[in-house]
């Protein structure tokens, strides 16, 4: 971390800090596993990180909470740079209306997942990632490390273990895709690696640093190519349109930016050209946002009046 640039947007910080602080309702955390249960809803912490990897927040902004399925953009990114539009032909780019578990489309579509973050759509992506790196949550791993320059990010063995205890849906998803040709790993070596992922922690600051690439337009914090400015764009575009379960329409509606989110409480959110965004509240709404971090975008791209639109 740095401290050169200004701290533009930190007034903004705390002023929607101190109005999540009053607002009445926060929704629920997850309760799927425990681990993720026993959170507090009211807990509140954002974070921005400039182009140049300045990084600062509000609240509980530095405290390691359960990423999930804001993994999902970086084996997205990480798989989309090795193997390029050859990805496209195994997973769809369509948001889905169904919740992010939903086995309903993939018989109609013969086993070929609506988006990439749709679990089925993630489970997709990670095979993909195993059987080109042979260990997809590795090399995720690594690369959150990199880009964060947090060396001690790690698996939580209990989620991961509390997932894989509950991973029944998840099983039936990969092991119906397997049965239409479409996931190459053995299927428990495929969910080890996907509940691995979904359990790594991280904390707001961690997040949005290794968000940045996608502001930079695929170049990386250590200022190699990533993505090209192409795939950087697409990922952002699959984000805006798939990003927050079947909420998406309406986090676009309110925030205006490529987002994804998480049942741990986490959104991170991307201002291409000019930062990124971690927010984590562990109160969820009906849909599996956070309340009080969908505010907060919401109230940010207000504040500022920074938005892709
Ligand atoms: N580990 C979760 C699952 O696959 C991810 C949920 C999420 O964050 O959307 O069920």
């Amino acid at each position: 971390m740095t401290t050169t640039s200004s701290l533009t947007f930190l007034p903004v910080l705390e002023r929607i800090a101190e109005e999540v602080e009053r607002a009445p309702g926060h929704g629920r955390p997850a309760d799927y596993i425990p681990a993720l249960a026993a959170r507090d809803p009211r807990s509140f912490g954002m974070a921005v990180a400039e182009l140049d990897g300045t990084v600062y927040g509000v609240g509980e902004w530095r405290q390691p909470f359960s990423a999930q399925s804001i993994t999902k953009v970086f084996t997205l990114a990480l798989d989309l740079a090795r193997e390029g539009d050859e990805l496209w032909e195994h997973v769809g780019r369509e948001p889905s209306g169904n919740p992010f578990n939903s086995l309903v489309q993939l018989e109609y579509e013969n086993g070929i997942p609506r988006n990439p973050f749709i679990n089925a759509g993630a489970l997709v992506v990670t095979d993909r990632l195993q059987t080109r790196t042979g260990d997809a949550a590795g090399e995720l791993l690594a690369f959150l490390r990199a880009e964060s320059g947090n060396p001690s990010l790690g698996f939580d063995k209990e989620v991961a273990a509390s997932e894989s205890a509950h991973g029944d849906r998840n099983a039936a998803l990969a092991h119906f895709m397997a049965s239409y040709g479409n996931i190459d790993s053995d299927v428990p070596v495929l969910l080890d690696q996907y509940f691995r992922q979904c359990s790594i922690a991280a904390s707001c600051a961690d997040l949005a640093l290794a968000t940045g690439f996608l502001a930079r337009h695929g170049i990386r914090a250590d200022g190699n190519r990533l993505l090209t400015r192409s795939q950087a764009k697409q990922v952002n575009a699959v984000m805006l349109t798939c990003g927050t379960y079947d909420a998406a329409g309406d986090f676009a509606y309110r925030v205006g930016l490529p987002g994804k989110s998480g049942v741990g409480g986490g959104i991170i959110a991307v201002v291409p050209g000019r930062c990124t965004l971690c927010v984590w509240s562990p109160g969820l709404d009906e849909r599996g946002n956070s309340v009080a971090g969908v505010a907060a975008l919401d109230r940010f791209t207000t504040l500022t009046g920074l938005s892709v639109f």
